[in-house]
């Protein structure tokens, strides 16, 4: 007889749990979630946090296109179905993370107020933070990191966010970035501000610096 999925999962009691592994950290395990148009600068500034975290002792890891696209999402294109899919994947994923007492770090373009609140009401308010990185559309056009601006201005891309695809602006991320006017230092100290006032890390890092 075919049992029904939900009496074929048994969860198991961990007995190491979350609290233990973030006192073993030394900090809390959060989702920083970086949103904003291609070439705002959402992963420079997550890798530049992270790099600065880890330097500090902390436990982080980065999810952006390249890890997620490429593997857990590669089913995946760009349509507003898939593109829900992809967030809600990523934030399940995260939400792992938080569990395991991980500061993840997600950089991806979100374009969509609802995926990003789904991911927001998977855990508590304290462990998502909303990061908008805030950047005029010419300049992340003038930027064109990887070239995909001007193929989809050549129609060879279609579905671009900003050119012929929506962006929906956060309504209140906890941080919003000028990421077309500020140095990528000055954007990482505020996000690192940001942890701090949210004690996700602590005011000294672990070696007391
Ligand atoms: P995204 O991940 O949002 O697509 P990237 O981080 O790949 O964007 O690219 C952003 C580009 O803008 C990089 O070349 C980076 O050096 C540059 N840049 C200039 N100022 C900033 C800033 N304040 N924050 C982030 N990136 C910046």
């Amino acid at each position: 007889m075919r049992q029904d999925k939900k009496n074929q999962v048994i969860w198991h009691n961990a007995t190491v749990t979350r609290t233990r592994r973030e006192t073993q950290n030394g900090h809390r395990g959060a989702i920083v979630w970086f949103t904003g148009h291609s070439g705002a600068g959402k992963s420079t500034i997550a890798h530049t946090v992270e790099e600065m975290l880890h330097q500090a002792g902390c436990r982080t890891f980065v999810f952006d296109g390249d890890n997620v696209r490429h593997g857990l999402c590669a089913d995946l294109g760009f349509s507003t179905a898939d593109r829900s899919e992809n967030i809600r994947r990523i934030g399940e994923m995260s939400k792992l993370f938080v569990e395991a007492g991980i500061i993840a770090l997600t950089a991806f373009i979100s374009p969509f107020r609802a995926d990003r609140e789904r991911v927001r009401a998977l855990v508590a308010p304290d462990d998502f933070l909303e990061i908008y990185c805030h950047c005029p559309l010419e300049i992340c056009e003038s930027r064109d990191v990887k070239g995909l601006y001007q193929k989809a201005r050549r129609g060879e891309i279609s579905e671009f966010t900003g050119i012929s695809s929506p962006y929906e602006e956060p309504a209140a991320p906890e941080l919003v970035l000028h990421t077309g006017s500020q140095s990528v230092e000055a954007c990482a100290a505020e996000v690192l501000a940001l942890l701090r006032g949210k004690e996700v890390i602590g005011g000294e890092d672990r070696q007391g610096r």
